[in-house]
């Protein structure tokens, strides 16, 4: 992509390889997807920094190695039907609209999912559905998902997640407090509704918030 950024996105993937990533897949998607299309305008300048930055609506679009970490631990080949929760900016979608076959995506604020699905469609990627909805609940009517990616931090791994992965599917999910968490992978068994979860590095999110995750502020 020709627009003055190429070599801000070399730097960034160097940075994620010396941080441990290592799929070839993600460090081309990073690579490739202009991130600086995804942060409002005045932070464009920091779009390439592997920090958080703002994006309105008292959001957040995610570290780079973050979402890039998570985008490994899916082992996507570019076969798979994958879920996310919290679409926020639309960057980390279109990272796995570039790593797997198609993604459906939730947004539980009307005006980010808007402008996240603008974007996608503006930078033609076809193979993106965007959803305003509480995604705790999944998305049942295209599950079941090889494998879904939260973007937002939960007290506990919801149920429906697991109920809509397939056998041997992967999740995703930062677990713990509304101030830290763990970001953690969940495999679910080939043969049955169980799952193993494994912890993989503390993180700090914003909070998941519905029906499985934590409870709305009052207003
Ligand atoms: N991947 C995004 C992360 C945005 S931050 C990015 O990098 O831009 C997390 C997002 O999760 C926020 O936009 C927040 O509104 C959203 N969110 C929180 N609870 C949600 C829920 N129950 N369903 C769907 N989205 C939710």
């Amino acid at each position: 992509m020709s627009d003055g950024y190429a070599g801000y996105r070399s730097q960034l993937v160097e940075a994620l390889q010396l941080k441990g990533i290592h799929d070839m897949a993600v460090l081309r998607a990073v690579a490739t997807v202009p991130r600086h299309r995804f942060v409002p305008g005045t932070l464009e300048h920091r779009s390439y920094e592997d920090v958080a930055l703002p994006i309105g609506a008292g959001q957040t679009i995610s570290q780079p190695y973050v979402q890039a970490r998570s985008c490994e631990l899916l082992k996507l080949t570019g076969r798979e039907r994958v879920l996310e929760i919290g679409t926020g900016s639309g960057y980390q979608t279109a990272l796995l609209a570039m790593l797997a076959e198609s993604v459906f995506s939730i947004e539980r604020v009307p005006e980010l999912a808007r402008r996240a699905h603008e974007m996608l469609r503006e930078l033609n990627f076809a193979n993106v559905t965007v959803m305003h909805a509480d995604g705790t609940l999944g998305w049942k009517p295209n599950a079941p998902y090889d494998g879904i990616v939260v973007a937002a931090a939960s007290p506990e791994i919801p149920g429906p997640l697991v109920a809509q992965l397939k056998p041997g599917g992967r999740l995703v999910i930062p677990v713990g407090t509304r101030e830290e968490q763990v970001l953690t992978l969940v495999v679910k068994d080939a043969d049955g509704p169980g799952f193993e979860a494994t912890p993989i590095t503390d993180v700090r999110f914003v909070p998941l918030l519905g029906e499985f995750g934590f409870a709305l502020p009052e207003s």
